[in-house]
C-alpha cells in the first residue's frame, strides 16, 4: 500500500505546520496515489535548528561509530528493497526490476561511503622549525542543504546523504515532491539504524521557496543540487553570493561516437538498451549518436531493432522493460522536440508519438539525419529518443561531441587504441566510457564539466566536498 508521506524533522515524522499537502500521481495511469506534506517556513526553521543540533552531536561521534550506523541502514534498505521498489515504481514509473536495482545499489553506496568516512585522513607536513608540527586536519563542513530530482528518487538522495553524514555533517534533504515515498523510505532506514535526531531531515514543498530560504541561511554551510542546468546555475549563484560550497550535478546531452572500426552490433545493443533505461530520463543517457559513415546504416538498423523489442507498459506488469515518462511535462517536451525535428527534415525510423491516452507513455523513438538547427540537437531530451547522424572524419566527430556547452557523460566504440586515447583526451566531458557502459559506481567519480556542473558525487573526492581542511601549526614548549 502506498502511504502518504510526511516531513522528517528532528527525529520525528510530521505533517507540515499548515497541514498543506501535494498530490502524488502514478504516471502509468494518472491516478492520485496519495499525498506528500508541504513544509512551511516554520518547518524549515525547525529543520535548520535540528540540523545545527544534529551536527553538534554527529561530528563528536567517531567515524567508526558513524560507519557502523550507516552499514546498519544499508542492511535495512536491502531487507526492505522489495517494498520500496514497489512504491518507487508506483510514483515514478520505472520497471520494478530497475526500481529494485536502484534500492540495492543505494545500499552499496551507503556501505562504500561508510567505509570511506573512516579513511578521511589528514596529514603531517615536515616542518621547517625544529620541535614544530604542521598538521592538516579534515573537518566536516557543517549542515548541508541537498536538492534532488525525481528520476532516481533514492539514488540521487543517497549519494549526497551518504557522503555528507560519512564526513560528519548533518543534512536537510529537499527530495522530489513527485516521488517522495522512496526517499522517505531511505531516510527511515537511517532513522531505524540509529542516526541521532537532527542529523538527517527531510522536507518537501515549493522547491524554489525552500532553496531561496535554506541556501542563504547561516546554518547551512554546503549546497548540493542535482537537476537541470538552468536551475543549477540559479542555485550556484545563490550559493556564491552567500559563500557556500556547492556541488552541481546538472544536465547533459550524451554524445556517442561510433567509429567505422567499432563492434557495431555490441555498440548498438548496449546503447539502445541504455537509452531506454528509466525511459531515457537519466542525466547520463546517450543522446546524440555521432556515427562514422561506413557503419551508419548498419548501426541505425541495429539500434532500431533493439529499441523495437522494448516492452512499454506499467512498471509493475511482468515483462515491462520501459515504463511511462515520470510526469506530463516530459510527455509534452518529447512531442515538442520530435515534431520540431521532423519539421526540419529529420527521418523517423521508430516511434515518434505518445502511446495511448492514459499514462505518460511515449514510444521508443529513433530520429536520423537531424538538422543541426533542430532543438533536439541542443536541448537535452530526457526521454526515450535517440538522434543518429552520419559523419566522415574523426575530427568532425570529436568537434560535434564538443559542440554543446554540456560535458557530463560521453560514449565511444572503436577497436583502435589510438582512437580510444584520442577521444579520452579530446572529448570535453566529466565521464567517458569506451567499448562498454560502466559508470556510476560508488568508488568512481561521477560529475560533469562545463554547463553540466562541478564536483563529483562518487569516488573518494565526493567525501572531500563535505570536508574542510584545517591547518594546525604547533610548537611544543
Ligand atoms: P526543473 O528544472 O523544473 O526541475 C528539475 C529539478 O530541480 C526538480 O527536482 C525540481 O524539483 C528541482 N527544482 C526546480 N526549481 C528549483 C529551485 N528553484 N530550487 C530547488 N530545486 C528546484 O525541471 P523538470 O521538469 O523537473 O525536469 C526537466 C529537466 O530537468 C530535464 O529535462 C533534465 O534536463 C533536468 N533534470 C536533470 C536531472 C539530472 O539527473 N541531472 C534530473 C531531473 C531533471
Amino acid at each position: 500500500m502506498y502511504q502518504d508521506v510526511q516531513l522528517y524533522i528532528d527525529g520525528a515524522w510530521r505533517a507540515g505546520s499548515a497541514g498543506r499537502t501535494i498530490p502524488v500521481v502514478n504516471p502509468a495511469n494518472e491516478m492520485v496515489l496519495g499525498t506528500v506534506a508541504h513544509a512551511e517556513q516554520s518547518d524549515l526553521d525547525d529543520a535548520l535548528a535540528a540540523a545545527k543540533r544534529g551536527f553538534d552531536t554527529w561530528k563528536q561521534m567517531s567515524a567508526f561509530e558513524r560507519a557502523g550506523i550507516m552499514r546498519r541502514a544499508a542492511q535495512l534498505l536491502r531487507e526492505r528493497a522489495a517494498d520500496i521498489a514497489r512504491w518507487m515504481t508506483l510514483e515514478q514509473g520505472k520497471p520494478l526490476a530497475e526500481a529494485k536495482g536502484e534500492a540495492m545499489s543505494a545500499a552499496d553506496i551507503i556501505d562504500w561511503f561508510a567505509d570511506e568516512g573512516r579513511r578521511a585522513y589528514g596529514k603531517l607536513i615536515p616542518s621547517r622549525i625544529p620541535g614544530s608540527y604542521q598538521m592538516v586536519l579534515k573537518e566536516p563542513v557543517g549542515p548541508v542543504a541537498a536538492f534532488s530530482p525525481w528520476n532516481f528518487p533514492i539514488n540521487q538522495v543517497v549519494r549526497k546523504l551518504s557522503a555528507a553524514i560519512a564526513a560528519g555533517c548533518s543534512i536537510i534533504v529537499k527530495a522530489p515532491e513527485e516521488t517522495p515515498a522512496a526517499p522517505a523510505a531511505l531516510v527511515r532506514a537511517f532513522a531505524d539504524a540509529g542516526v541521532p535526531a537532527g542529523v538527517i531531515n527531510l522536507v518537501f514543498g515549493d522547491p524554489a521557496e525552500i532553496s531561496e530560504y535554506l541556501i542563504p541561511h547561516p546554518v547551512i554551510r554546503k549546497v548540493s543540487f542535482t537537476g537541470s542546468t538552468a536551475v543549477g546555475k540559479h542555485l550556484a549563484s545563490l550559493a556564491g553570493q552567500h559563500m557556500k560550497r556547492a556541488t552541481m550535478e546538472l544536465g547533459g546531452h550524451g554524445p556517442v561516437l561510433v567509429f567505422d572500426d567499432a563492434d557495431v552490433d555490441t555498440a548498438a545493443t548496449q546503447l539502445a538498451n541504455f537509452k531506454l533505461r528509466n525511459a531515457g530520463q537519466v542525466c547520463t543517457s546517450p543522446t546524440r549518436f555521432i556515427v562514422q559513415r561506413g557503419v551508419y546504416e548498419q548501426f541505425v538498423a541495429a539500434v532500431v531493432a533493439t529499441m523495437r523489442k522494448a516492452r512499454v507498459g506499467d512498471g509493475l506488469a511482468d515483462g515491462t522493460t520501459m515504463g511511462p515518462l515520470a510526469n506530463e511535462r516530459r510527455l509534452r517536451a518529447m512531442q515538442g522536440l520530435v515534431d520540431d525535428a521532423l519539421s526540419s527534415g529529420a527521418g523517423l525510423k521508430l516511434g515518434g508519438e505518445r502511446i495511448g491516452d492514459r499514462g505518460y507513455f511515449f514510444a521508443p523513438t529513433v530520429l536520423t539525419d537531424v538538422a543541426a538547427s533542430a532543438r533536439i540537437m541542443s536541448d537535452e531530451p530526457f526521454g526515450p529518443v535517440a538522434v543518429i547522424n552520419a559523419y566522415d572524419t574523426i575530427d568532425e566527430m570529436i568537434a560535434e561531441a564538443n559542440r554543446l556547452p554540456y560535458g557530463l557523460c560521453a560514449f565511444a566504440y572503436t577497436r583502435s587504441a589510438r582512437t580510444s586515447h584520442r577521444v579520452a583526451a579530446e572529448v570535453e566531458t566529466g565521464m567517458i566510457t569506451i567499448n562498454q557502459i560502466a559508470i556510476a559506481f560508488p568508488e568512481a567519480p561521477f560529475g560533469g564539466v562545463k554547463d553540466s556542473g562541478y564536483g563529483t558525487e562518487g569516488g573518494a573526492e565526493a567525501l572531500e566536498a563535505y570536508l574542510n581542511l584545517k591547518y594546525v601549526s604547533q610548537l611544543d614548549i
